[in-house]
C-alpha cells in the first residue's frame, strides 16, 4: 500500500489513525499481532523494530527468544474490524541483536524459495492461486461438529436441517455445490468477507457455496506471486472468520470437520514465468505441457509424501484425504479426474495463465512453508528429469477406483496419516535444503513438534472407541 515512511505517515495523518497494528506469522501458520499508537509509528520502527519473545511463538527453543518485527510497509491496510481507525501492517521477523532477517521467518523462507528459483535460471517468478474452502458454522453446528455428530452423519443432517428452520430450504448432504438462495443461506455473509477483502485490497475472483450441505463455502482470488500469495491466504483467514465472528458465526478451515461430508481442501494453482512468459506452456506438445511442467510434476508426485509433511500438517489433514469426496489419495496427474494429486483444469488453457493445480493441501499448512517445498519439489523434479510416466504418475483419465485392485496397487499412495508424512520427510528433505531455502535444524524441529502432536491425539481415546468397544 506504501511505498515508503512519509506515505504511510501522510496516510496516517489525514486518515485520523490511532492505532497501528502489527501481524506476524508463527511457524505454524497462524497470524499473531501487537498494537502500537500512531504516535509510536517513526522512521526508526523501519530499522530498530518492535521487540517480541520468538521462544512462544515456536522460532526458538533453545537460544533466548529475544526478536524484532519490522513492518513491510507495502503490506499496509485499513484494518476495518477494530472500533477506532487502525492501521495493519504484515511484519518481518528479525534478529533482536543484530537485525537480520530471521532464518525462520515463514517469509523469508518463502522469498529464499524464490530467490533460489531465481538462481537456477529455470524461471524469474512462481505464480500462485490458491483456492479458499471453509465451513461456517454457527454455535449449534459447532457443538454438533465437536460432539457427537463427527462420527454420525445422521446427526449432522438432522443438526442441520433443524437450525435452518426445518422451512425445507436446507441444503442436503453433499448438495451444496453452487447452491442458490433461499437454500444458500451464507450469500450476504460471503459478500460481506468478499467487500472487506476487495475494500482492503485484496481483489476477490469469485465466491460461491461448495458442496458441504451444512455451509461449506468457497472463495477464489486471482493469481499472484509466492509472497502475495501467502500473505493474501492470511488475510483471507482472518478477514473470513471475523466477518463471521461478528454475526455470532464462526469460520473453519479444518480440513475435515464432519465425518461423511466433503472436507475443506485449499488446492494450488501454479506455474513459473521466465520473461513475461509461461514456462509451463508448449504450444506444440498435444496436452501443451512442456518439458519443464512434466518435470516439475515428476518433482511434486515424486516428493509428495515428504511434500505433505508441509502442505498437511495436521492429523486431521488425513480425515480429508480419502475416496469419495473429491479429495486426493494417489500420485498422478490427471485433465479431469478429482481424485488425482495434480489435475490440469480444462478452463485454464490460455497460453498466459496455463497451469495445473496441486490437490492434496489444506488451510491448517503455513502456507510461506507449504508454497516454497512445493516449488523446490517442482524444482527438483526439473534438475533431476522427474518423467511422470517413468513412475506410473500417468496421466491417467479414468477412474482408478473402478480397476482392480491389483492395478491400482501400481499408483503411488499419498500418505493416511501425519505420521506417515513425517516419516517421508524425515527420508526424504534434501530437496528442500538446496541453496539454503530451508534449513536442517527447521526440519528436524518440525518433524519433532508435528510427531507431538500426533502423539497428543492417539494418547485421547476417540469418541467412536466409546460406540464401538464401550460394552466389549
Ligand atoms: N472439497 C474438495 C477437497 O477436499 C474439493 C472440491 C472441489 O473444489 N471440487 O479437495
Ligand atoms: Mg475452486
Ligand atoms: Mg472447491
Ligand atoms: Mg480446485
Amino acid at each position: 500500500m506504501f511505498k515508503n515512511f512519509s506515505e504511510a505517515q501522510a496516510y496516517i495523518v489525514e486518515h485520523h489513525i490511532h492505532q497501528i497494528d502489527l501481524k506476524f506469522c508463527d511457524l505454524w501458520g497462524g497470524w499473531r499481532h501487537v498494537t502500537i499508537t500512531a504516535r509510536e509509528f517513526t522512521p526508526d520502527l523501519l530499522t530498530h523494530g518492535v521487540g517480541f519473545d520468538g521462544s512462544s511463538v515456536g522460532f526458538k527453543n533453545v537460544r533466548a527468544g529475544d526478536m524484532v518485527l519490522i513492518p513491510d510497509l507495502t503490506t499496509g491496510f485499513r484494518d476495518p474490524f477494530w472500533e477506532q481507525p487502525t492501521l495493519s501492517f504484515i511484519c518481518n521477523v528479525h534478529e533482536a541483536d543484530t537485525r537480520e532477517p530471521f532464518a525462520r521467518d515463514p517469509r523469508e523462507i518463502a522469498r529464499r524459495a524464490e530467490s533460489y528459483l531465481r538462481q537456477t535460471g529455470i524461471a524469474d517468478q512462481s505464480v500462485w492461486g490458491p483456492e479458499f474452502e471453509f465451513y461456517i458454522f454457527s454455535n449449534v453446528e459447532y457443538e454438533n461438529a465437536i460432539n457427537v455428530s463427527s462420527y454420525r452423519v445422521e446427526s449432522i443432517e438432522s443438526a442441520w436441517k433443524s437450525s435452518t428452520g426445518g422451512h425445507g430450504h436446507y441444503i442436503a448432504l453433499h448438495r451444496g455445490y453452487h447452491a442458490i438462495p433461499p437454500n444458500d443461506q451464507l450469500f450476504n455473509l460471503r459478500a460481506r468477507m468478499v467487500n472487506h477483502l476487495e475494500e482492503l485490497g485484496l481483489p476477490v475472483k469469485y465466491h460461491h457455496h461448495e458442496v458441504g450441505g451444512p455451509g461449506q463455502c468457497e472463495i477464489e482470488i486471482p493469481l499472484m506471486g509466492l509472497l502475495s500469495a501467502a500473505d493474501a491466504t492470511l488475510l483471507i483467514k482472518y478477514v473470513t472468520k471475523m466477518t463471521a465472528w461478528r454475526e455470532g458465526l464462526s469460520v473453519t478451515f479444518l480440513p475435515k470437520p464432519l465425518f461423511g461430508e466433503a472436507g475443506n481442501g485449499m488446492h494450488f494453482h501454479q506455474f513459473l514465468k521466465r520473461n513475461g512468459k509461461n514456462v509451463f506452456y508448449d504450444p506444440n506438445a498435444p496436452d501443451h505441457l512442456s518439458q519443464e511442467a512434466r518435470f516439475y510434476i515428476g518433482g511434486l508426485l515424486y516428493h509428495a509424501p515428504a511434500l505433505l509433511a508441509f502442505t498437511n500438517p495436521t492429523t486431521n489433514s488425513y480425515r480429508r484425504l480419502v475416496p469419495g469426496f473429491e479429495a486426493p489419495v494417489n500420485c498422478f496427474f490427471s485433465s479431469g479426474n478429482r481424485s488425482a494429486a495434480i489435475r490440469l483444469p480444462k478452463y485454464a488453457t490460455e497460453p498466459e495463465t496455463f497451469r495445473f493445480e496441486f490437490r492434496p493441501p489444506d488451510a491448517t499448512c503455513n502456507p510461506y512453508l507449504a508454497m516454497a517445498a512445493m516449488l523446490m519439489a517442482g524444482i527438483d523434479g526439473i534438475h533431476h528429469h522427474i518423467d511422470p510416466s517413468e513412475h506410473h504418475f500417468g496421466p491417467i483419465d479414468e477412474d482408478i477406483f473402478s480397476w482392480s485392485p491389483e492395478k491400482r496397487k501400481t499408483i503411488k499412495s499419498l500418505p493416511t496419516s501425519l505420521g506417515e508424512a513425517l516419516k517421508a520427510l524425515q527420508a526424504d528433505h534434501e530437496f528442500l535444503l538446496q541453496g539454503g531455502v530451508f534449513t536442517i535444524d527447521l526440519i528436524e524441529d518440525w518433524i519433532r513438534k508435528k510427531f507431538d502432536e500426533e502423539n497428543q491425539v492417539r494418547l485421547r481415546p476417540h469418541p467412536y472407541e466409546i460406540e464401538l468397544y464401550y460394552n466389549l
